[in-house]
């Protein structure tokens, strides 16, 4: 239908089926009723814009519209025979007469105007017709394939071969580009552009998360790689020196060669100890390994602590004072409680600037538990810092500007441990005023 004017006529297409089927024509917003056929169609403004149909024109393979000429009925008139239970439609189609229009199948030459309306009549007459999807499907198919690219690379994230993933991204991205066609086939309109910049887009998001935790594997590889040739290097020197001093000088006093060897000895002791802690602690967290059950004394534990802490505090001139010990006895992993409180000291020195203090202290809590606190007047950290210190890897940007060595594995190795042993870890910090770690340990019963 076109309108203009306030006047609207259908097109000659539709008065015509409507002329061979009769009846009334029937309108409602979304479609028109002529005889048994429903044609879909959208009113928008009565006046305005009339209604639209698209057009199916018959395939030019399949013969197209028959096209019989004047001349040749003139010549032979027996020709008309052909018109027998057809519409036909009467018009130029030359293409001079300038009645002519340029459609999907017309190639180079336009297409007479009366050959279309022709098209028409026939789009109507065998009601097949061409149809909008619906924007909810639309959006729902938008959906659907943002929700598939998010679960398929989820799964397939980590150390699955590269070809996986890309065959994902483009099996989604082909599903994107055959729905539009599998539908047009089934008679629907489907938009092409908002499945593909979905696909598009929700692939290239998942393929730069990939890359981006690829790149967080690989940092976090090599600051493990730095821990352990840092924390291993120191022991491993002193051995290695030694070692080599008693083969070179075969001469050495007696004395002497027993100090190195005492300290080979311990050096090694301490290797040993520290492997054992880490391969402990990530057995734990596996849950391979059950936690020994050692009862000790709260005040046995911090003083081999600060004795282990007190060669490192005097380098900086820190005095490290014990308040207040409860006299309880805790029970679970002695080595790695050890490694826990033994932590928190080397960071409360290692933090803090030289001739301050670090003050240990201890005290009962509600029924069976223990608080044992560590304060230092360091450099300490404001709440998002706080918030982010027990990441494996994380060490504030202070930290890093203090130029102490570290990896900010600690305090992560030193969570699991106090969580194992049923216990919490809560800290308190101000930046440029100290930090205060504190243990909630459950005792001994
Ligand atoms: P590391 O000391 O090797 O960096 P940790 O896991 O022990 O690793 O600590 C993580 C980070 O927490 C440190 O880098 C530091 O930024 C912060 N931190 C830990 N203890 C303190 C403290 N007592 N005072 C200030 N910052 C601390």
């Amino acid at each position: 239908m076109k309108a203009g004017g306030h006047v609207r006529r259908w097109s000659l297409a539709l008065e015509a089926f409507h002329a061979t089927v009769g009846g009334p024509i029937l309108e409602s917003p979304e479609e028109v009723v002529v005889g048994p056929v429903r044609i879909p169609s959208t009113l928008k403004d009565e006046y305005v814009d009339g209604r639209m149909l698209r057009i199916r024109y018959p395939p030019v393979r399949m013969g197209g519209i028959p096209l019989v000429s004047i001349a040749e009925l003139d010549a032979n008139p027996a020709t008309a025979a052909k018109f027998t239970g057809k519409a036909v439609f009467v018009g130029v189609t030359a293409q001079a007469s300038g009645d002519s229009r340029i459609t999907p199948y017309s190639n180079t030459e336009p297409v007479p105007g009366i050959e279309i309306n022709a098209s028409e009549y026939e789009t109507i007459a065998r009601g097949m017709f061409l149809v909008d999807a619906r924007w909810l499907e639309v959006a729902l198919f938008c959906l659907l394939l943002a929700g598939a690219t998010g679960t398929v690379f989820g799964l397939i994230s980590g150390s699955r071969p590269d070809w996986i993933a890309n065959t994902a991204a483009g099996a989604i991205i082909l599903t994107s580009q055959i729905l539009p066609a599998a539908a047009f086939l089934e008679s629907t309109v489907w938009p092409w552009l908002p499945g593909t910049l979905t696909a598009v887009f929700a692939v290239a998001l998942a393929v730069r998360r990939a890359l981006l935790t690829a790149e967080n594997e690989r940092t976090r590889y090599q600051k493990a790689m730095q821990f352990v040739t840092h924390e291993m290097r120191t022991p491993l020197t002193a051995i290695q020196g030694s070692s080599e001093l008693i083969s070179r000088y075969g001469q050495m006093p007696e004395a002497k060669r027993k100090q190195m060897a005492e300290m080979i000895n311990a050096e090694s002791k301490r290797l040993a100890r520290m492997i054992e802690t880490f391969l402990s602690v990530e057995r734990l967290s596996a849950g391979q390994m059950e936690l020994k059950q050692e009862r000790f004394g709260l005040a046995d534990l911090v003083s081999a602590c600060v004795l282990r802490a007190q060669a490192y505090a005097e380098r900086k001139e820190i005095q490290i004072l014990v308040e207040h010990l409860p006299d309880c006895e805790l029970q679970g992993d002695r080595e790695l409680m050890e490694y826990a409180v033994y932590n928190l000291l080397t960071n409360a020195v290692k933090y803090s600037p030289q001739r301050t203090r670090v003050t240990v202290m201890g005290e009962d809590d509600k029924g069976d538990r223990v608080r044992l606190s560590v304060h230092d007047q360091g450099i300490g950290m404001d709440q998002k810092e706080v918030r982010r210190i027990f990441e494996k890897f994380y060490r504030t940007r202070t930290a890093e500007q203090s130029g102490e060595l570290g990896t900010g594995i600690g305090l992560s190795i030193v969570e699991q441990i106090v969580t194992q042993h049923g216990g919490t870890i809560q800290v308190e910090s101000e930046p440029g005023k100290g930090s205060c770690f504190t243990l909630v340990l459950k005792r001994a019963i």
